[in-house]
C-alpha cells in the first residue's frame, strides 16, 4: 500500500509520471500548486492503482501513519477530542468524466462533535453533521442504482431531497439533531462511533463504487485533505478575490473577506484590502504566483483557520473585460513571464471591440424593457433620443445644445444617403430597417465610430416606429447594444455605458508590439478626414487604402456646391463650380497627405452614384434651390428646371448606372480638378519637407481601354481627351517642381475587370479589390436589399454567410485569377482588398493566402486587422520551421 499513498504538500511534492499518471485529473491540479508552494493544504492520494479495491484492505494504520502529515500541517489532531481535525475526500477520475461529489467533515463522531462546535457553534455544528451524512447518503444512492435496488434507491432518494431542504433552511438545534436521528439510520452502524472507523468505511464504500462503475479501469485515485473553517474564532476568515480588478485591469486584488464566517452567505463583507496587513501580503504573493502560472487573472478563495492562510480553490474568470485581458498580459509580458507571441495569441481579434466602442453597463438595464435580434452594422453602444430623419435630427441636436441638455441622438430611417451623412456624424447611432452590414448607414457609422443596427423588422411609418407590438415615437429614449458576438439588443429606455480609451484601456501600446509581428502583409485604413488618418495611424495603420472622395461632400457645407456641379447643364458652369469644390479639395488632401507623412494614401476619383447626392425631399430642394439664388442674385432660377435636371439625373439602376470613372469619360473636367487639387497639395507638402505619397486610383473600371484612356488620355479627330498623366504633368510645370514619384491604380470591383486584369495591369500600377461592389455584381445581389430577404436564404440552407461579410467563394475566385493574371503583366503588381470584407479575420486570412500585399478598414477596425493578420503571420512562420 505504501507505494500507493503519495503525499503532497506547500513543502513536498512528487511530479514523476508515474506518479501523475495514477493521481487522477484533480491530484494533477494539486500536484500543480504544491510544485508552486502554493499555501495549499496538504493532502495523501490514495492511487488509482489500488482505490477500487480497498474493501478486504486494513486501511486503519495507513491512515494513522499518514494523517500525521495533515496533523502538523493544521496543528489538530485527528479523532481528538477539544480540537478535532475533520477532513473531506476528494474522488478524483483520470478519464472518466462522471461528476462526484466532494465528500466533507469526516472525523465528526459522537466524541468529536463537542469539540468542533466549541469553535464554530452548535447549530453550524449540526448543519455539518448533516452535510457529512448527505454527502454518503449520495454515495449509497449511486452504488444502489449500480446495483439496482430499487426499493433502497426510492427510500435514499427521499431522505436526499430531505436533506438538500433541511440544509438550506436556518434550522434551530433542536431541528437539526431531529434530523440527524432521522438520516444517521441509513448509514453503516458504528459510523459515529470513532474518527479513524468512519474515514475507513467510507473510503471503503467509494472505493465499492468504482470498482462497480463501467469505465476505465483503474481510473480513480482518492484524495484526502483536511478541512478548514473560516469561522474558527476570531483569527479566522473566509473570502474570495480576483488576481485584480477584472474591469480596469488594475493590478490590486478585488475581493471581500468575511471575519469569522464560514462563507459569504448570509453575512456582508468587507473590502480585501482592509484584512490584516499579514495575510494581505501572503494572498498577494499567491495571486502572483496563480496568475504568473496561468497567464491570466483568476479568481481565489482562501480560508484563514487561526491565522494561517490557506488557498481553498481557484478558477478561471468568465466575466473578465478585454481591457482587463490586455492589461494582464502587457503586464506579464513586461516581467517576461510571458513573451510577445504568447500575448498576441492570448486574445481573439473580435475582442478589441469591446474597446474599440462604448459598451453597455450591463448592470444598468435589469430593468429595462428589451427587443432582441437584428443584423450589426456597426458595433458599440448607443443611447439617444430617437429621430425619424435628418432635419428633426438636427434641429433638436441644435436645441439640446443651446439648452444645455443631452445631445445624444439616435437616427431612425428606412435607408440613408449622402445627405443624412451629417446626422450620422453627430448622432450616437444609427436604427435602420434596410440593408445590412454594407449597407450606406452601416459603411458610414463604422466610419465615423458609431452604433449601426439593422432591423428589418422595423416599420417606419413618418415619427413612429413599430417592431412587434412595440412603438418607438420621436424623442423616445432607446438604447443600441450591438456586441460584436451574440445578439443585438434595443434597450427601451436608458442604459449607463462605459466609454473606451484607447491609451488607458492598453489598446496602444497592445498594438504597438503586435505591429511587429506583422511582416509584410499589412493594414490600411478606409479614411477620408484627417481626424480619421490620425487616428487610423494611431490605431497601426500602414497608409490609406482608400479615401473616397465622394465622402468629401456630404458635409452640410459643401453638399449644395456638389449638386450645383452635377445638375450643370453646361461644361462652363459645371467648371465653375468645380473651382470651388477644388479649394475644399485642395484642403482635403493637404490635411490627410501631412498626417499621413511618409505612408501612402490612396486616393480614389470620385465614384457617387448621383441619386445618392439629389436632394431627397422638399427641404432638401428648397435649400438647394436658396444656395443657387445665392450664388447668382441675377441669374432665374426656376424651380421647375431645377426639378427637371434633377430627376434627369435619376436612373433605374443608379448603381450600375453613371457611376465611378464613367462619370469621367464624359464630364473629364470632374477628375481633372481632383487631380490638379492632389498634386498641388502633395507638391505643396514636399516644399515644406513632408514626404507626401499620394496614390491615385479610379474606381468601377471595367476594361483596359476605359482606364487607359483615364489615364493617359487621347486624341481623335476634332478633340482631345486630357488623362491623369498629363494633368499632374501640367500641375508640376505650372508650380515649376520636380517630379514626385506616385502611382495610378484601379480598383477592381466588376467580374469583367477581374477576368480582364491581365490587360487592364498594362495601365495599373496597382490593383484594389472593391468587394463592396464585386460581390454585387458577381452574385447579381443588391449590396443595399439583400438583407431584407436574407433570412430566408440562410432558413433554407441557399447561402451559409452573408457574402457581404464573408467572402463568397466565386468572389475569391475572380480575386485570385485577377491578381495572377495582372501579376502575369506585371509582376510587381501590388494588390489590396479594400471592401467591407478587409475587417473579418477570415477574409484577411484569404487575402493574404493570395497573395495580397494589404487590407484596407475602417480605422475602428484597423486594431482587430493588425492583430488577425500578426496571428496569422506567427501560424505561417511556425509552419515554415
Ligand atoms: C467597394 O465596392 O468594395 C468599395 C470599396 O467601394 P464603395 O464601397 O465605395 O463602392
Ligand atoms: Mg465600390
Amino acid at each position: 500500500m505504501k507505494s500507493n499513498v503519495h503525499v503532497f504538500s506547500n513543502t513536498e511534492f512528487d511530479d514523476k509520471e508515474s506518479v501523475l499518471s495514477h493521481i487522477g485529473v484533480r491530484g494533477q491540479q494539486y500536484m500543480e500548486f504544491a510544485a508552486l508552494k502554493l499555501p495549499i493544504l496538504p493532502e495523501f492520494i490514495i492511487d488509482s492503482e489500488v482505490a477500487a479495491s480497498l474493501d478486504s484492505v486494513d486501511l486503519r494504520s495507513t491512515l494513522k501513519k499518514y494523517m500525521k502529515k495533515l496533523e502538523a500541517a493544521t496543528g489538530k489532531v485527528f479523532n481528538d477530542q477539544g480540537d478535532p481535525l475533520l477532513v473531506k475526500i476528494v474522488i478524483s477520475p483520470n478519464l472518466a468524466i462522471v461528476h462526484y461529489p466532494t465528500l466533507h467533515n469526516y472525523g465528526l463522531t459522537d466524541t468529536t462533535i463537542p469539540g468542533f462546535t466549541r469553535f464554530v457553534g452548535d447549530e453550524f455544528g449540526a448543519h455539518e453533521v448533516l452535510f457529512l451524512i448527505k454527502g454518503n447518503l449520495e454515495i449509497e444512492l449511486k452504488i444502489a442504482e449500480l446495483e439496482e435496488r430499487t426499493k433502497d434507491v426510492a427510500t435514499i432518494q427521499k431522505h436526499i431531497d430531505m436533506l438538500t431542504e433541511e440544509l438550506e433552511k436556518n434550522l434551530t438545534l433542536a431541528e437539526y439533531n431531529k434530523a440527524i436521528q432521522k438520516h444517521k439510520s441509513l448509514l453503516d452502524e458504528g459510523f459515529f462511533d470513532d474518527s479513524y472507523g468512519q474515514l475507513e468505511i467510507a473510503l471503503k464504500r467509494i472505493s465499492r463504487l468504482l470498482s462497480l462503475e463501467v469505465m476505465e479501469e483503474n481510473d480513480t485515485a482518492l484524495i484526502v485533505q483536511p478541512m478548514v473553517y473560516g469561522n474558527y474564532g476570531k483569527d479566522s476568515a473566509s473570502g474570495g478575490f480576483f488576481t485584480r480588478n477584472i474591469v480596469t485591469g488594475e493590478k490590486k486584488l478585488e475581493g471581500l473577506f468575511y471575519q469569522n464566517k464560514f462563507n459569504e452567505l448570509g453575512s456582508s463583507g468587507k473590502d480585501i484590502s482592509q484584512i490584516d496587513r499579514r495575510f494581505l501580503s501572503d494572498l498577494e504573493k499567491t495571486a502572483r504566483i496563480v496568475e504568473d502560472h496561468f497567464k491570466e487573472i483568476r479568481s481565489i478563495r482562501f480560508t484563514i483557520e487561526k491565522n494561517k492562510v490557506w488557498l481553498i480553490d481557484q478558477r478561471p474568470v468568465m466575466s473578465k473585460s478585454t481591457q482587463a485581458d490586455i492589461k494582464t498580459l502587457l503586464d506579464l509580458n513586461e516581467r517576461k513571464v510571458i513573451d510577445e507571441e504568447h500575448m498576441i495569441g492570448a486574445v481573439k481579434p473580435g475582442q478589441l471591440n469591446e474597446i474599440l466602442h462604448p459598451i453597455i453597463d450591463l448592470g444598468s438595464v435589469k430593468d429595462l424593457p428589451v427587443i432582441e435580434g437584428g443584423i450589426s452594422g456597426a458595433p458599440g453602444a448607443a443611447i439617444g433620443r430617437v429621430y425619424f430623419g435628418t432635419d428633426r435630427l438636427l434641429e433638436a441636436y441644435k436645441s439640446f445644445q443651446q439648452r444645455g441638455e443631452d445631445t445624444r441622438c439616435i437616427l431612425c430611417m428606412p435607408a440613408t444617403f449622402a445627405e443624412d451623412v451629417k446626422a450620422i456624424e453627430v448622432a450616437s447611432g444609427v436604427l435602420s430597417s434596410e440593408g445590412g452590414y454594407a449597407a450606406h448607414a452601416s459603411v458610414v457609422a463604422r466610419q465615423y465610430g458609431k452604433v449601426s443596427l439593422v432591423k428589418p423588422d422595423l416599420d417606419i411609418r413618418g415619427n413612429r416606429g413599430t417592431i412587434g407590438k412595440t412603438v418607438i415615437k420621436e424623442g423616445d429614449v432607446i438604447s443600441l447594444n450591438v456586441p460584436h458576438y451574440g445578439d443585438p439588443m434595443i434597450y427601451l429606455g436608458k442604459a449607463g455605458l462605459i466609454e473606451p480609451d484607447p491609451e488607458e484601456s492598453g489598446l496602444i501600446e497592445f498594438i504597438k508590439i503586435v505591429k511587429k509581428h506583422v511582416g509584410s502583409f499589412n493594414v490600411r485604413a478606409n479614411a477620408d478626414t484627417p481626424r480619421d488618418a490620425a487616428l487610423a495611424l494611431k490605431f497601426g495603420a500602414e497608409g490609406i487604402g482608400l479615401c473616397r472622395t465622394e465622402h468629401m461632400f456630404f458635409d452640410a457645407k459643401r453638399i449644395n456646391v456638389f449638386r450645383e456641379m452635377i445638375v450643370s447643364e453646361t461644361q462652363g458652369k459645371r467648371v465653375k463650380a468645380l473651382a470651388k469644390l477644388k479649394k475644399m479639395q485642395f484642403n482635403d488632401f493637404y490635411g490627410i497627405l501631412k498626417v499621413m507623412g511618409g505612408k501612402t494614401v490612396t486616393i480614389r476619383l470620385l465614384d457617387a452614384p448621383l441619386h445618392e447626392f439629389l436632394p431627397h425631399n422638399d427641404t432638401e430642394m428648397k435649400t438647394f434651390i436658396e444656395y443657387l439664388k445665392q450664388q447668382d442674385k441675377n441669374a432665374k432660377i426656376s424651380v421647375a428646371d431645377i426639378q427637371a435636371s434633377c430627376e434627369a439625373l435619376r436612373e433605374f439602376n443608379p448603381m450600375l448606372g453613371h457611376r465611378g470613372c464613367r462619370i469621367a469619360v464624359s464630364y473629364p473636367e470632374i477628375y481633372h480638378m481632383q487631380i490638379e487639387a492632389i498634386f498641388e497639395a502633395a507638391y505643396k507638402l514636399v516644399s515644406e519637407g513632408i514626404d507626401a505619397k499620394p496614390e491615385i486610383m479610379i474606381p468601377l473600371i471595367m476594361n483596359d481601354a476605359e482606364l487607359k484612356l483615364i489615364v493617359y488620355g487621347k486624341k481623335i479627330e476634332g478633340g482631345a481627351y486630357k488623362g491623369i498623366a498629363e494633368v499632374e504633368k501640367d500641375v508640376r510645370e505650372r508650380l515649376k517642381v520636380k517630379p514626385m514619384s506616385f502611382k495610378i491604380g484601379t480598383m477592381i470591383e466588376l467580374p469583367v475587370a477581374a477576368l480582364g486584369a491581365g490587360e487592364i495591369a498594362r495601365y495599373a500600377e496597382f490593383f484594389s479589390f472593391g468587394t463592396n461592389d464585386l460581390t454585387q455584381t458577381t452574385i447579381g445581389l443588391s449590396r443595399d436589399d439583400y438583407n431584407s430577404f436574407m433570412p430566408d436564404y440562410t432558413q433554407f440552407d441557399i447561402m451559409d454567410a452573408n457574402p457581404f461579410m464573408q467572402l463568397n467563394i466565386h468572389v475569391k475566385e475572380l480575386i485570385e485569377t485577377a491578381v495572377r493574371r495582372g501579376r502575369m503583366t506585371r509582376p510587381d503588381l501590388h494588390t489590396g482588398l479594400c471592401g467591407e470584407h478587409g475587417a473579418i479575420p477570415e477574409n484577411i486570412r484569404f487575402c493574404k493566402d493570395v497573395g495580397l500585399n494589404y487590407v484596407s478598414c475602417s480605422a475602428y477596425s484597423v486594431p482587430i486587422a493588425n492583430l488577425a493578420i500578426a496571428q496569422f503571420t506567427m501560424e505561417d512562420n511556425a509552419k515554415a520551421e
